[in-house]
């Protein structure tokens, strides 16, 4: 088998593939073989310039949109999957949020919306997915956590709190899926360039990144590949593995 042809024949869901760590994971899966789908909320446009980008070198891609904060849009969408395409291996939960503010301040809804998104989304999307990858008794849960979810971030308690949620999912679905051939970890990426961190002041940053630098969204994309892979992945579940240049260690 050729590396490229790593994930040929399968089947990827990747929520908010249109921009930022998504758009890069939907790539990379997209270059090893699977047949991808770019999921997106507010940008069509990128979504269908990831499709093509896959297409354009040789792969197989189509855009859906759904709000994956929402059970009836993620649940439509996993049908929408599943009618096209017939089967489902690879989930990357990816799509996410941030509404920063110190918790004395923070609003209840810029809590409700982060924690809807960033955990429940994680939640819904994987429910969505079981019935099918438990009847395939093959399957690849990625969920994308952040180091703010071990280390904890002042300004970010409702994203901290997701993505220590998102962890601790990710950790109980892994027993409960073991025993039917699906994988479920967690990558928890530090500091990556993308919208995302865009407004961030870098230079207070990179004094803690021993790597020196901001992570890029192919970094990301490359672990994610490494647990979707055979035989790469396969024999790992119920982790949180760090892309972070060394910024959290022990
Ligand atoms: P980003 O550049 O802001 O992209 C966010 C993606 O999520 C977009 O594709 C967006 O799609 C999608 N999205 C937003 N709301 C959505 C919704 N309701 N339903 C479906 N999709 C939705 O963010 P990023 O930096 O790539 O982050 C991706 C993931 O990595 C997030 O879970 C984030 O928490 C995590 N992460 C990022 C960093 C970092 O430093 N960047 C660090 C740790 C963890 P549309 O534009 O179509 O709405």
């Amino acid at each position: 088998m050729t590396y490229p042809d790593l994930l040929s024949g399968q089947t990827a869901l990747v929520t908010g593939g249109s921009r930022g760590i998504g758009k890069a994971v939907a790539l990379a899966l997209g270059e090893t073989g699977a047949e991808v789908i770019v999921n997106y909320s507010n940008s069509p446009g990128k979504a269908e310039e990831v499709v093509q980008t896959i297409k354009a070198h040789g792969g197989s891609a189509y855009a859906l949109r759904a709000n994956i904060a929402e059970e009836r849009d993620v649940d439509e969408l996993v049908k929408a999957i599943l009618e096209r395409s017939g089967r489902l291996d690879v989930l990357v939960n990816n799509a996410g949020i941030t509404r920063d503010g110190l918790l004395m301040r923070m609003k209840t809804e810029d809590w409700q919306a982060v924690i809807n998104l960033n955990l429940t989304g994680v939640f819904l999307c994987t429910r969505a997915v079981s019935r099918t990858m438990l009847k395939q008794k093959r399957g690849r849960i990625i969920n994308i956590t952040s180091v703010v979810g071990l280390i904890g971030n002042a300004g970010q308690t409702n994203y901290a709190s997701a993505k220590a949620g998102v962890i601790g999912l990710t950790k109980s679905t892994a027993k409960e899926f073991a025993s039917r051939g699906i994988t479920v970890n967690a990558v928890a990426p530090g500091f990556i360039s993308t919208d995302m961190t865009k407004e961030l002041k870098a230079e207070e940053i990179l004094t803690a990144i021993p790597l020196g630098s901001f992570g890029t969204p192919e970094q990301v994309a490359g672990t994610v590949r490494f647990l979707a892979a055979d035989p790469a992945g396969s024999y790992i579940t119920g982790q949180v593995i760090q892309v972070d240049g060394g910024m959290v260690m022990g």
